[in-house]
C-alpha cells in the first residue's frame, strides 16, 4: 500500500468516497476513550476523526497517541455516526511519525490565553485560532495581488534598505556594518558614515512610496506589498515595529479616484476572505463572542464579526473633510464631558485613535474617509489645496481599528513641492531623484498605504496586532 501519498483533511471532510482507502498525516489534537483520534493537518481548522480498533492494537503504540504527536493513519473512509462530523476513518495502519511528550508539550486540549500563546508563538500555529487567523491572512494577501493583477497594476519591489530618511513617516532603524564600539569618526567627532558599507548612512524603509511614485510615472499603475519598519516606541495594540504595507500609486488619479480604488480594494479583499475562509471566519466570530462575554455589556461590539464584515461591504464609506470632522468632534458628548484623553479644542489638532473611533463607531457607525487635512500634520509630498492651509490627504478609518489607510494626491507642481520641502527642512539635493519626476513629464498622481496587519486585524476580529503576524516585532519583542 502506498503510504507516502496522503489526502488532506479538508478534502476528506467533503468527500463521499465511502469505502475507499485513504491515508491521513497530521498531528494529534486529542485521543479519547482509547479509541477516537482527532487529527489536524492544518488544511482546515476542522479535525478528522480516526477510530482505532484498540483491542487489536499494540498498547504501547496507543500510549504514544498524545496531543501534538505527528502520525500517519491509513484506513477506510466511512460515514460517521457521531454528531458533528460526516466522515471518519476506520484505522487499518497507524504509524507514529514523531512523538510529543505530553508532560512537556505546552499546548493542551483546553483554552489558552492569547498572552500565553504569544509566548509560544513557535507553536501557536497549531491552535484553531491561529490556524484561522493565518488562513485569513493568506487569503487577504492572495486577494490583494489578484485585485491589482486584474486591473493591470505592476507589482514593484521597492528597496528595504534605504538612504532616504526624508519621508518622516516614523522613526527609523539604522542599518550599518560599522564597529559599534569603535566607529570611525570625522574630524569634528561625528560617526563617519562614508566608511560604512554603503558609503552613507542607511536605514530600513518606513515606506516604499517615494520609489513607487517613480515607477508610477512610467507604468501608470503600480503597487508594492512588502515589509516596512518603524522604530516607534508605542506599545499599542495597533502598532508593530515590522509590518507589511500595500502601497498602490497611480498616474493620472486624483483624490476621488484614489479613495474609490481604496474602497474597492478593501471590499474586494474582505469579500474574498469571507468566501474562501467561511469556516475560519465563522470560528473567529464565535471566538470573539466568547471573549466578549468577559466584558461589561457596554464594551461589547454591537455587531458580530460576520455582520460587521457584511455591513462594511454593503455600505459606502462616509466621506467628509477633516474640517467637518473637527466640528463633529468638538460638539461631541465625550469632548464636552471631557471624556477624551486629548480634547479637541481647535482646528489643526491631530486626530488620535479615540477621535477616529468615535467618528466611526459612535457617530457614523460605518467606515469613514477623512480628507483635506491641515498641511502641518501631513507629509511634504501631499498636494496643496488653494486655501493654503490644507492638503489633498485621505485617511480611511475602520471600526475597532482607527486608521487603516493613509494616502493622498501627490504634489505634482515642482515649485510648490520645493517650497514645501524648504519649509519642512527636507533636503532637495538628497531627493533630486524624486524631484526629477516633477521635472520631466510631471503629471497628477495619487496613492495610499494600507497596513496589512490592520486589515487582518479587522477581518479576523482579533484585538491585538501581535496576534495577526507570525512573529511580532515590537519594543522589547523580537523572539523567534
Ligand atoms: P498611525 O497614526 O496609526 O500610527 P500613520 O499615520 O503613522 O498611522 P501611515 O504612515 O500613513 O500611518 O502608514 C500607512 C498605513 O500603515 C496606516 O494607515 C496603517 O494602516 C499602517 N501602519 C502605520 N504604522 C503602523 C505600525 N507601526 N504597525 C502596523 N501598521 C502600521
Ligand atoms: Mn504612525
Amino acid at each position: 500500500m502506498e503510504t507516502s501519498k496522503r489526502t488532506k483533511v479538508k478534502e476528506l471532510l467533503d468527500s463521499t468516497a465511502f469505502g475507499s482507502t485513504v491515508t491521513v498525516k497530521g498531528w494529534v489534537r486529542t485521543f479519547r476513550n482509547n479509541q477516537f483520534i482527532a487529527i489536524n493537518d492544518g488544511s482546515t481548522i476542522n479535525n478528522i476523526q480516526a477510530v482505532v480498533d484498540f483491542e487489536n492494537t499494540d498498547e504501547t503504540l496507543l500510549k504514544r497517541l498524545t496531543t501534538g504527536a505527528a502520525i500517519s493513519v491509513t484506513g477506510e473512509l466511512i460515514e460517521s455516526l457521531g454528531k458533528g462530523q460526516k466522515v471518519e476513518i476506520k484505522v487499518k495502519e497507524l504509524e507514529i511519525l514523531g512523538d510529543s511528550d505530553a508532560e512537556k508539550f505546552p499546548l493542551q486540549p483546553k483554552k489558552h490565553s492569547l498572552e500565553f500563546l504569544r509566548e509560544i508563538a513557535h507553536l501557536r500555529f497549531r491552535t484553531n485560532t491561529f490556524n484561522a487567523v493565518f488562513k485569513v491572512r493568506h487569503a487577504l494577501a492572495f486577494a490583494i495581488h489578484q485585485f491589482f493583477n486584474e486591473r493591470g497594476f505592476v507589482y514593484m519591489h521597492t528597496p528595504i534598505i534605504t538612504a532616504s530618511d526624508a519621508e518622516g513617516a516614523g522613526e527609523m532603524f539604522r542599518v550599518t556594518t560599522l564597529d559599534f564600539d569603535n566607529p570611525p569618526r570625522t574630524e569634528d567627532g561625528k560617526v563617519d558614515f562614508k566608511q560604512d558599507f554603503f558609503g552613507k548612512s542607511t536605514n530600513l524603509t518606513v515606506s516604499g512610496q517615494l520609489e513607487g511614485e517613480l515607477a508610477a510615472m512610467a507604468f501608470g499603475d503600480i503597487y508594492t506589498f512588502g515589509p516596512t519598519f518603524r522604530a516607534e516606541n508605542s506599545n499599542t495594540t495597533r502598532h508593530l515595529a515590522e509590518f507589511w504595507m500595500i502601497e498602490p500609486e497611480m498616474a493620472f488619479y486624483d483624490l476621488n479616484d484614489n479613495m474609490q480604488l481604496a474602497e474597492d480594494l478593501l471590499k474586494y479583499v474582505i469579500k474574498h476572505a469571507m468566501t474562501t475562509c467561511a469556516d475560519e471566519i465563522e470560528f473567529l466570530k464565535n471566538r470573539l463572542l466568547e471573549e466578549e462575554k468577559q466584558k461589561p455589556q457596554d464594551e461589547r461590539s454591537e455587531l458580530d464579526l460576520v455582520t460587521k464584515l457584511n455591513f462594511c461591504l454593503e455600505n459606502n464609506f462616509e466621506r467628509l473633510t477633516y474640517t467637518e470632522a473637527i466640528e463633529i468632534l468638538k460638539n461631541s458628548t465625550p469632548n464636552k464631558k471631557k471624556k477624551f484623553k486629548y480634547l479637541i479644542e481647535s482646528w489643526g489638532a491631530d486626530l488620535q485613535s479615540e477621535h477616529e473611533r468615535y467618528l466611526v463607531e459612535k457617530h457614523f457607525k460605518k467606515p469613514v474617509i477623512l480628507t483635506d487635512y491641515p498641511k502641518d500634520i501631513k507629509a511634504f509630498y501631499m498636494r496643496q489645496n488653494d486655501d493654503g492651509k490644507t492638503v489633498r490627504a485621505m485617511d480611511i478609518l475602520f471600526p475597532g481599528i482607527g486608521e487603516i489607510v493613509g494616502g493622498s494626491q501627490r504634489e505634482e507642481r515642482l515649485e510648490l513641492l520645493e517650497k514645501r520641502m524648504q519649509e519642512m527642512e527636507i533636503s532637495a539635493e538628497e531627493l533630486y531623484w524624486y524631484l526629477d519626476t516633477r521635472r520631466f513629464g510631471t503629471a497628477p498622481h495619487a496613492g495610499f498605504g494600507l497596513g496589512f496587519e490592520r486589515l487582518v486585524l479587522f477581518v479576523t476580529g482579533m484585538t491585538n496586532i501581535r496576534d495577526v503576524i507570525a512573529f511580532p516585532r515590537a519594543p522589547k519583542t523580537a523572539e523567534f
